[in-house]
């Protein structure tokens, strides 16, 4: 099975210090705060790549209201290996075959989907099926139709979906909305965003249309989209992008590098550019009338750094896919919806394709609404 370069590691900074395992998942129980027992919810891990690795499963141990309870995976000899690391008996380990059977496993509240970006949709529906909850990682789908049919599947089983947005939970993104939107740098004019990295391995699924759905814009641009999203609270109203190719073998099937800019209703324009062949992409800047707020770097696991024209602000630290899941299981546990709901992953798709058909027609190209 393909795995990804090192060198996109290094881009996010795999050191999740904070998440390092300090015990294993044992049944559902466990003592909240208050000292009164608190059921944790059970999630089910489908695919068991690098992110399921060594940042999701890590993040389980640690987490105040999720667990480790199931596994999905096709590859046989990573059964006995989660099966001995996490205390995982055989009736909660599934194949992608037998996927379904996890309907029946009420060990299992959420089902957490980390597989290549194409199967996204099947084994978000395919839960929602089977009565469960579903946490799908970014990006929600390849195209904006399979994320309205998962929206949909959901809807109809009851089911919350939510998508594996982590930024929305880090700090220092959070602080940045927070004084983006309160006027801190009166209007804001431009949002500079970038996020990139040298990718390795030619033969990855990253670099197939089929199984990735595009290239470094599907990847790590969504991240630079996102944010300028999240930063106006508003949705892009017009795209305009380019591509650049440097390499037409490796990416032969998806985009390497891209430049978009979207203009905004409010009069704010964002200038993005991702890329899979330059390492040191990852800055995010909102530049106001007033001043300026500034991420950089801004997309890793944990290095977030925010300075605005008085210097650095200091936040803490925190484990943001533990943080992610704890989001998760507090809005299934009050029935209230996820700020990561499928209509963020929805609303990305809408402009993704909006950038590709910009592209493709070298013209300016409205975004389609909701
Ligand atoms: P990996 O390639 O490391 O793992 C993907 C796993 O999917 C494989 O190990 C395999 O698990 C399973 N799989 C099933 N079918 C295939 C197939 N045809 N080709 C390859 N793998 C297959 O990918 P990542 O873990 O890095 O990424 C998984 C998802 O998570 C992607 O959607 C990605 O965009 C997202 N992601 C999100 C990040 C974030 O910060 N939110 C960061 C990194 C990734 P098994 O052997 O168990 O079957």
């Amino acid at each position: 099975m393909p795995t990804p370069s090192n060198n996109r590691r290094d881009f996010l900074s795999v050191s999740v210090s904070a998440a390092v395992a300090t015990g294993m998942a044992q049944g559902g129980f466990f003592s909240s705060a208050g000292g009164s027992e608190k059921k944790k919810l059970g999630v089910a891990l489908v695919g068991l790549g690098s992110l399921s690795t060594n940042q999701i499963a890590p993040a389980l141990q640690t987490s105040q209201h999720c667990r480790l309870a199931a596994v999905v995976t096709g590859t046989p000899a990573k059964e006995k290996q989660w099966a001995d690391k996490y205390g995982i008996s055989t009736d909660h380990i599934y194949n992608y075959e037998r996927f379904d059977k996890i309907a029946s496993d009420e060990t299992v509240d959420i089902v957490y989907v980390v597989l290549p970006n194409s199967m996204h949709p099947e084994f978000t529906i395919r839960a929602a099926r089977a009565g469960k909850h579903v946490l799908c990682e970014k990006p929600m789908a390849n195209t904006a139709q399979e994320c309205r049919q998962m929206i949909d599947a959901c809807k109809q089983a009851n089911r919350q979906l939510a998508i594996g947005y982590r930024c929305q939970f880090e700090p220092s993104h959070l602080k940045m909305m927070e004084l983006a939107r309160s006027n801190e740098i009166g209007t804001i004019k431009r949002i500079d965003a970038g996020v990139g990295f040298k990718i390795g391995e030619p033969a990855q699924w990253r670099l197939r249309q089929k199984l990735a759905g595009g290239g470094a814009l599907m990847d790590v641009g969504i991240y630079a989209l996102q944010a300028c999203r999240y930063l106006t609270g508003e949705e892009p109203v017009s795209i305009i992008a380019q591509e650049s190719k440097t390499d037409a073998v490796k990416f032969a099937e998806v985009d390497e590098s891209i430049a978009w800019m979207m203009s905004f209703a409010s009069g704010t324009t964002a200038y993005c550019t991702t890329s899979y062949n330059l390492n040191g992409l990852n800055q995010l800047t909102a530049t106001g009338s007033d001043g300026f707020l500034r991420l950089d770097p801004a997309f890793g696991y944990t290095d977030a750094n925010l300075e605005n024209s008085r210097g650095k602000i200091e936040l803490p630290k925190i484990d943001q896919f533990a943080t992610e899941m704890d989001d998760f299981a507090t809005c299934i546990l009050e029935n209230k919806p996820s700020k990561v709901s499928g209509q963020e992953g929805l609303k990305d798709l809408l402009a993704i394709e909006a950038i590709y058909k910009s592209i493709n027609s070298r013209a300016v190209v409205e975004v389609e609404r909701v």
